[in-house]
């Protein structure tokens, strides 16, 4: 007869505690109530609402929880994080369940993955957003080459955009903020 697993696997239980430790929260304080999920703006379009990532977490569904398009949705408004009663920080809890759905390699939205990459390697880079470039980039990884080349041209020629990048007076500052943060996650800056 095929055994029914009642109580979270030990592995489960040590990854919510890893999460829970990112994002600074727990989420046994969660009593269920759902105004994260009321306030949140694009639960309409997620297949878990907030409240029902917080429950999959405390049930120990972390495979389900990291699969979810909800985490790749999470615009970290912080709408959910300022609304609970609990004092859950739900939107930090969504971006440490994205990183490690990352790190992990689960990807159910390509498109926003790219997109997260494209922009954080940006500001590494330059301090700040090169929006020429971020487009090209996002639209190569992302195999729409074309996309936005019918905008590209009249923005130059109007000067709302710029070939070359600029960069930030403190980049180096920025750099080494990403290289302390790498260090702190036990990778190599
Ligand atoms: S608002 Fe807070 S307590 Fe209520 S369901 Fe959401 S996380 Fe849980
Ligand atoms: S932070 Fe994410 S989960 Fe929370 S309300 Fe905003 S979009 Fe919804």
């Amino acid at each position: 007869m095929e055994s029914v697993q009642l109580a979270p696997s030990q592995s489960a239980r040590e990854t919510v505690r890893r999460l829970e430790k990112e994002a600074g929260t727990e989420v046994t304080l969660c009593y269920q109530c759902g105004k994260c999920a009321a306030g949140c703006p694009v639960a309409f379009a997620m297949d878990y609402t907030p409240r029902q990532v917080l429950r999959l977490l405390q049930l120990g569904l972390v495979d389900t929880a990291l699969h979810a398009d909800s985490v790749w949705l999470c615009v970290t408004c912080e709408t959910c994080s300022t609304r609970c009663p609990r004092g859950v920080d739900i939107a930090s809890l969504m971006d440490a369940v994205r990183r490690e759905a990352l790190a992990q390699g689960i990807v159910t939205d390509r498109k926003v993955a790219a997109f997260n990459e494209v922009f954080l390697s940006h500001v590494r880079r330059y301090g700040r957003l090169h929006e020429v470039g971020l487009t090209l980039e996002f639209n190569l990884k992302t195999r729409q080459p074309l996309k936005d080349a019918g905008l590209g041209l009249p923005m130059f020629s109007r000067g709302k955009v710029h070939l070359l990048p600029e960069v930030i007076r403190g980049q180096k500052q920025v750099q080494e903020i990403f290289e302390r943060v790498k260090r702190m996650r036990g990778e190599e800056a």
